[in-house]
């Protein structure tokens, strides 16, 4: 049996802040008091001065998926490792639906690669055909643990839309079972429309992307989903909202839940004018500031309910510059900085730290069915655990990343790194370095009946 008493640590939960001792025993937290004598045989780690958060939950990743041109540059084994030097103990990923295979054999090869993972897993299931052998696989899925399902209301011309008549079936089935619908919210019509200018090739800058996907696109694609919520009670989760108007028209609606990213925080389309703009190229692509000021006005307002990384990088070699904005491969990554760069952006911005922990681990538990696990510092919990030293620099971190890829979107930023992190009761980060990482292992979500 292994235990570790956290000794006079400041316990950053939701609407407290306090000095508390932590006691975990094997993988559990198992006593938080203002005093606890230390056991026999435990490990003390002094955290006087120091700041206790939950493990963050990164609610949307993809380790090694498949592009046109090979797969995004992070494995499981390699992006779970920086994300657990970043303060990431749970990343939740997507399966990826082949042609021909049904939902389930879908998520058991995701599970599968996943297995190699050096922190713990969710999968989101991808829909990316609208057949009745798959929808009657969604009442199944979410009995077996996996509640939360994706689909595209763009990539047609790789088949992978739903139509929104086709979403809200789906919505409707999953509504009954009490899942979660992940939408990825640009309006395929819109884009079409946007991307004819540039179908000739004669100019292929960048910048172009995102003039290829319009904001429009968001807010025709949320307004739709907004009423199909209303209609179906589905909880709908947008994924990776980006402009003022998206964030404005979901807040009409319930129903929605709502995920921005760091790089609409943090980066904007100011950054396709660098010399490696190429590398800023993502879907849905980088916005004004404005868009980002008003990201940061509804994250304060509690309009934002997640903060995901879409971990999905790429290397110097895989987005060669003056290649065609079309032909570049989508995606940035981000699982390693997701929280070092919040926190230091919460601090700058004098912001509650109980929101933060609200956006990076509460609130995705509480939405994917995760809280009896994960998503706060509470007795009979995972013992997924952050310390962090308020007194470390926050510039100069690049040095010690802790990842296989060659470049990094956010250098220059301020960035607090954990100087320790606890996966599940074993020390996996000491020292701001990853030493001794375990495995990780594949979650599930709570089901109703055990309410
Ligand atoms: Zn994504």
């Amino acid at each position: 049996m292994s235990k570790i008493l956290i000794k006079n640590g400041l316990v950053i939960g939701v609407d407290r802040q306090e000095i508390q001792d932590i006691l975990i025993q094997d993988e559990l937290i198992v006593n938080i008091s203002a005093y606890i004598d230390p056991p026999d045989n435990a490990a003390i780690i002094d955290a006087s001065g120091k700041w206790i958060f939950p493990g963050v939950i990164d609610p949307h990743t993809h380790m090694g998926i498949p592009i046109k041109s090979g797969h995004s540059a992070d494995t499981f084994a390699s992006g779970t490792r920086s994300a657990l030097h970043g303060g990431v103990t749970t990343i939740l990923d997507f399966s990826v639906l082949e042609s021909g295979q049904s939902l389930d054999e879908s998520l058991n090869q995701r599970i599968k690669l996943a297995g190699e993972s050096l922190c713990d897993v969710g999968i989101h299931v991808n829909i990316t055909r609208f057949e009745p052998e798959i929808l009657v696989e969604i009442p199944k899925l979410i009995e077996q643990g996996f509640n939360s399902f994706k689909v595209f209301t763009t990539y047609a011309e790789a088949n992978m839309m739903l139509t929104y008549a086709q979403i809200e079936t789906v919505a409707g089935i999953i509504a009954q079972h009490d899942g979660v619908l992940m939408v990825h919210s640009e309006d395929n019509d819109v884009i079409t429309r946007a991307s004819e200018p540039y179908a000739d090739r004669s100019e292929s800058h960048p910048r172009l992307h995102g003039l290829s996907r319009p904001a429009e696109a968001e807010l025709v694609a949320i307004s739709h989903l907004g009423e199909i919520s209303s209609r179906t009670n589905c909880s709908i989760y947008i994924v990776h909202l980006n402009t003022a108007a998206g964030l404005a028209k979901a807040a009409e609606y319930p129903m929605l839940r709502v995920e921005t990213c760091p790089h609409y925080l943090l980066l904007s389309d100011k950054m396709y004018e660098r010399e490696d703009g190429q590398m800023f190229v993502s879907s849905p692509p980088l916005r004004t500031e404005s868009d980002s000021k008003a990201l940061w006005q509804g994250i304060q307002h509690g309009q934002v309910h997640t903060i995901g990384s879409d971990h999905c990088p790429f290397c110097l070699a895989d987005k060669p510059q003056n290649t065609p904005f079309q032909d570049i491969p989508n995606g940035m990554g981000g699982v390693e900085t997701l929280f070092p760069t919040l926190l230091a952006q919460f601090i700058e911005r004098g912001l509650d730290l109980g929101l933060l922990v609200r956006l990076t681990s509460g609130n995705a538990a509480s939405i994917f069915r995760l809280d009896h696990l994960k998503g706060s510092i509470k007795l009979g919990l995972h013992a997924d655990l952050l310390i962090v030293d308020p007194e470390l620099p926050v510039q100069g971190w690049e040095k010690s990343l802790d990842t296989n890829l060659d470049w990094n979107a956010y250098v220059g930023l301020p960035a607090l790194f954990p100087e320790t992190v606890i996966q599940r009761g074993v020390v996996v980060v000491s020292e701001g370095r990853v030493k001794y990482p375990s495995p990780g292992k594949i979650l599930k979500s709570k089901s109703t009946s055990q309410e």
